[in-house]
């Protein structure tokens, strides 16, 4: 069977694991494929730098920090010590050596004219992440947020927001920079037309799904996938488990809730992307046309998200 994941970073890497445990679990030997976001990508001195694709690589790879949710485990600061002390701008964002080592790989090969999906398969041969992961575009498509800083409209970029001020500032709305341009990466719009099984990571609906769906042809094709939809609700109990999902989604009128984000999502049936949302035990959702499952959503060990995967997969008949 052929399994497609839309993820975004720490919450969509941490859902993986539980995917790719499933898929090699009781005799099984699904292929997997990630869709990942990389509307979170940024070059800061001269470093290309995808946040998502590298949580999701770290994680699989297993050298992931856990406890930072972010990085390499074991990683060193020198560099960026030495960034600040010569006044390099910008001092705010967290750039480890470990991690360096990756950006300078990727934007070595981005510069001799490798698209990205190329660059991703190829820091892949390091990480051996047990699963296929292709960027959701190989064009620069880049997430900003629309803030007021002192009295005056202007637009920065998503890791500004996020990193630096802590999503602190107001959003008055999220802008996909290059969106026009950009098209789905090398792969992406074949592998969901071929896909069984179609999953939405518990991501940020609006940073990490929203901006994958938006790239020309990607909702279309999941509307039109072969195989059934299911996503899991990020939100539990009308809040994130982890991050600061819940500034994002009011921004965009959206309640925070798993019934808001489903019906956000909406039903396949609706020109929707859903045909089965799960939400954890206490919550509820009633989205018109969506199977609805309440179980626990806390992604605590991989067979525990190995298992959400088979009650998603149980919901809407896929055949196990
Ligand atoms: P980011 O790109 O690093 O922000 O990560 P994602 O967009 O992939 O995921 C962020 C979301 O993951 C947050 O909204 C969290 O609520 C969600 N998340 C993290 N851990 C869990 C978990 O154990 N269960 C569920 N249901 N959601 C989780
Ligand atoms: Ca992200």
């Amino acid at each position: 069977m052929r399994i497609t994941v839309l993820a975004g970073g720490v919450g969509g890497a941490k859902f993986l694991r539980g995917v790719r445990h499933f898929a090699s679990s009781n005799g099984r030997s699904d292929e997997v494929t990630a869709i990942v976001n990389t509307g979170d990508d940024v070059t800061m001195h001269g470093l290309r730098i995808c946040p998502d694709l590298d949580s999701v690589m770290y994680t699989l790879g297993g050298v992931i920090d856990t406890e930072r949710g972010w990085g390499r485990a074991g990683e060193t600061w020198r560099i960026k010590e030495s960034l600040a002390e010569y006044g390099a701008e910008p001092t705010w964002f967290g750039l480890g050596d470990l991690d360096i080592a990756t950006h300078l790989v990727r934007t070595q090969m981005l510069e001799a004219g490798y698209p990205l999906s190329d660059v991703t398969a190829a820091l892949g041969q390091r990480w051996q992440p047990g699963v296929q992961l292709l960027p959701m575009s190989d064009d620069r498509c880049e997430t900003h947020v629309v803030v007021e800083i002192d009295g005056a409209r202007r637009a920065i970029h998503f890791q500004e927001w996020w990193v630096r001020y802590r999503a602190g500032l107001p959003a008055l709305a999220f802008v996909q920079v290059g969106l026009d341009q950009a098209k789905p990466a090398a792969g992406v719009l074949e592998v969901i037309a071929g896909t069984d099984l179609l999953l939405i990571a518990p991501s940020n609906p609006v940073v990490s799904i929203d901006t994958i769906l938006n790239v020309a042809g990607i909702r279309e094709a999941v509307l039109a996938a072969p195989g059934p939809v299911v996503g899991l609700s990020p939100i539990i109990g009308g809040a994130p488990v982890r991050g600061m999902a819940d500034a994002c989604l009011p921004v965009i009128g959206v309640e925070t809730s798993a019934q808001g984000v489903g019906r956000f999502y909406g039903a396949r049936a609706a020109q929707g992307i859903l045909d089965g949302w799960l939400v954890h035990t206490e919550d509820t959702a009633v989205v018109d046309g969506v199977a609805v499952l309440a179980r626990d959503l806390y992604m605590s060990s991989d067979a525990e998200t190995a298992a959400m995967v088979a009650d998603a997969a149980a919901l809407v008949g896929f055949d196990l």
